[in-house]
């Protein structure tokens, strides 16, 4: 998509509810909650249970699906989606291609709960998944750059195989938000995302949320929260579209801060390498120049060991030590406590909205003290 075709398209997302407002209606959209609607007679409208429609999930759902082009599913969590997507498209029997390399808990779960419902799964690592043998698999996820080791796989290559023999193709879009990739447009069948991190950007929420542009594959995750009554709430659904309001905003910032911290990072003498697409070094940065808008706000740093990444976090004073990533405010921790397969050294550092400068200042003065 076009850069202006996608800044028309978040212009339309800011004003998504415009058309349907009359005089005297709040321009914010209201938190809605309720369990029941009142429903007299036999049942008819849009609202008659809390667990099948609440009013400020459309909200958000009519903004999600006005920046994703698509059709969208909101749930309560990252994982939630995740596991919509599973529930609605397999059955006894079928195959799943997951990354041996992406987020950990998408094959937590496959383990723990697909497996012993007859659903198999192989991994392969995302910067081999486009050379990968497809055929036999219902499902071919992807997740682009992956997290925490920032690998490229080409969306547009893995669909085109995938659909050659009949594979659905899902790509987690978490690190990078529909602002930054358009994987639907790449033919992608499914999209998920973890909006918890740079969707709703202020680490104060958990949510999730499903995207397609055919209609029976949303028609099932739908159902599927429906009868799951795996749902959001109401409050956590309005600070996300509170969120998604600045992410354009947001996302810029964090990006372009992050593009100017990862090459100075590289130069830095105690750091021993940088992960980010966006650097000539990256072993797929051409392909990361093609499929990508923005090169994201996550860098993975490599230092010389343990000790010495613990002493960089506990020596910046604007980078908090924490999980996840996303975050208006600048955050690091090494992967190699969570058992990832990264050395000791390894930190996945989340590029905030700081004033660029100021940032730089900070992690090069931690840096020089090591
Ligand atoms: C965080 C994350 C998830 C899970 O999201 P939750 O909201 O924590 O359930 C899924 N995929 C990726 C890539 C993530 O980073």
């Amino acid at each position: 998509m076009a850069s202006s075709d996608l800044d028309e398209r978040f212009a339309r997302t800011l004003h998504h509810r415009n058309a349907r407002l009359a005089a005297g209606d709040p321009l914010a959209p209201p938190i809605v909650p309720t369990s029941t609607y009142w429903l007299p007679g036999d049942p008819a409208g849009e609202y008659q249970y809390g667990r099948w429609a609440n009013p400020t999930w459309a909200a958000l759902e009519g903004a999600l699906g006005e920046l994703e082009d698509a059709e969208v599913v909101t749930l309560p969590s990252g994982m939630a989606a995740i596991a919509a997507v599973f529930y609605a498209t397999l059955k006894q029997g079928d195959r799943v291609l997951l990354p041996s390399d992406g987020y950990y808990t998408t094959r937590a779960l496959a383990e723990k709960f697909l497996v012993p419902l007859g659903v198999r799964f192989d991994t392969c690592a995302t910067a081999e998944v486009e050379r990968a043998p497809l055929q036999g698999y219902r499902l071919v996820w992807v997740e682009t750059p992956s997290n925490p080791g920032l690998d490229v796989a080409d969306i547009a290559a893995v669909a085109r195989r995938a659909h050659a023999v009949g594979a659905l193709v899902v790509v987690d879009n978490t690190t990078m938000t529909p602002l930054g990739q358009r994987p639907l447009e790449l033919g992608a069948d499914l999209v998920v995302s973890a909006d918890t991190k740079g969707v709703a950007g202020h680490s104060d929420v958990l949510f999730g949320h499903v995207a397609a542009r055919d209609a029976s594959l949303i028609a099932q995750a739908r159902d599927w929260r429906r009868h799951a009554g795996c749902i959001p709430g109401p409050f956590e659904a309005w600070l996300v579209h509170r969120g998604l309001e600045t992410l354009e905003l947001r996302f810029e910032r964090m990006c372009g801060n992050a593009e100017a911290l990862a090459a100075r990072l590289a130069d830095h003498p105690r750091v021993q390498r940088v992960a980010y697409p966006g650097l000539a070094a990256h072993p797929a940065h051409a392909l990361a120049r093609r499929q990508m808008r923005r090169f994201g706000a996550l860098i993975g740093l490599t230092l010389p060991d343990r000790d010495a990444a613990e002493r960089f976090i506990g020596g910046c004073r604007f980078v908090r030590p924490a999980t996840s990533f996303g975050g208006v405010h600048t955050s690091a921790e090494r992967r190699a406590r969570w058992g990832d397969a990264v050395p000791e050294g390894f930190i996945r550092l989340s590029v905030g909205c700081e004033p660029q400068e100021a940032l730089w200042a900070d992690l090069k003065a931690a840096l020089d003290h090591l």
